[in-house]
């Protein structure tokens, strides 16, 4: 930083580099305790001939979480929604960049709170800290993260590349991260505390699907992580395979706990049809050839990842639909968050 020395918490730029981030380095060789200008690393641990891919992703207080969430699980989803950035490129993750514009409602505790997410997301997915930077703002807390991963350049999962006839899958349960958001908000009243507890989880902590991903890789046509909502998200790999789909609301796997809230909500209150524009589940969305399914099914159940075989892809010209059990097609209030 130029300048004044960003001072949080009594602390300057470079107290809370050493103090709370460069501990977080010691993993890996380049990074040189982030005590140099940037990190060389080699090749970035990639094998043979895979390539590095790179992915970012920014949280504004108020905007992507709520501004009193604790600073431990802010940490452990900013690294989450990365990861699951990764997972939907069909790459294993390695380290990460780190940028941090904070202000003065940033004290000691949130620092620590934060560093102890990001140690605990390291250790679960075996990744470092290689960088980053450190500014002071009068606006909101504003966190970057920038992660990079390996693949092999074959298996590479894009959004483009699913044909008319594939079959449409998707990982763990739809909308449980957006009840779950309403829950916090006090828009919705759970009063059963186990599901109250499982849907606020599923907001906090999605699940990256890593290693869902490294096992369709090979087969899949398309993929894209769900974080805009699940009709968003096949709607971008629509747009970037030029083709339609249609999804069989029957088939759509929701948690028992989002069942057991839709089926109390009364009028005007939330309904299945809206968990699929609901945002935040980082759940894999994946595209595989009707004649694969089988193979593939068998490859996740190994895994260990649910996954449920939603519709099927169509002709552009079909556009994109949601349909009943007696195949009507359903009207769509919202079709997934927008930042602008
Ligand atoms: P420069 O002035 O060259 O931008 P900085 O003083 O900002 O360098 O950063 C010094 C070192 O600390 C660099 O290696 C940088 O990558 C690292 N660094 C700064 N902020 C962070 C952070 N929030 N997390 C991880 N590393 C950081
Ligand atoms: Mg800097």
């Amino acid at each position: 930083m130029s300048g004044q020395k960003s001072k949080s918490a009594g602390l300057d730029e470079f107290e809370i580099i050493a103090e709370y981030f460069a501990p977080l380095s010691l993993g890996l060789d380049g990074a040189v305790g982030l005590s140099d200008d940037g990190a060389v690393l080699d090749r970035a641990g990639a094998g043979g001939d895979e390539h590095l891919a790179v992915t970012t992703d920014t949280f504004v207080a108020g905007v992507h979480y709520l501004a009193d969430t604790r600073s431990q699980l802010i940490a452990q989803k900013l690294l989450r929604v990365n990861l699951s950035d990764l997972a939907a490129m069909g790459a294993r993750p390695y380290a990460y960049n780190l940028s941090l514009a904070l202000n003065d409602r940033v004290d000691s505790d949130w620092l620590a709170g934060f560093a102890r997410g990001l140690a605990i997301e390291q250790e679960n997915w075996g990744i470092g800290l290689v960088g980053g930077d450190t500014v002071r703002t009068p606006g909101p807390v504003t966190l970057t993260v920038s992660m990079f991963g390996h693949l092999a350049p074959e298996r590479r999962l894009l959004r483009s590349g699913a044909q008319p006839g594939d079959a449409i899958y998707v990982s763990g349960t739809i909308g449980d991260a957006s009840l779950g958001l309403q829950v916090l908000d006090g828009k919705i009243i759970v009063e059963n505390t186990v599901d109250a507890a499982f849907l606020k989880d599923r907001h906090y902590l999605p699940t990256p699907r890593i290693s869902l991903s490294a096992a369709i890789a090979a087969w899949a046509s398309a993929g894209i992580d769900i974080s805009d909502g699940l009709v968003a998200d096949l709607g971008h790999i629509c747009a970037a395979s030029k083709c339609g789909a249609e999804i069989r609301l029957e088939d759509i796997p929701f948690s028992d706990s989002a069942r057991k809230v839709i089926d109390r909500a009364t009028e005007g209150n939330v309904t299945f049809v809206d968990l699929l524009g609901g945002g935040d589940d980082y759940e894999l969305l994946f595209v595989v050839p009707a004649d694969e399914a089988e193979r593939v099914e068998a490859v996740c159940a190994d895994d260990g990842t649910p996954v449920a075989r939603i519709g099927t892809i169509l002709g552009s010209e079909e556009g994109i639909r949601v349909v009943d059990r007696n195949n009507q097609t359903l009207e769509l209030k919202s079709r997934g968050y927008r930042h602008f």
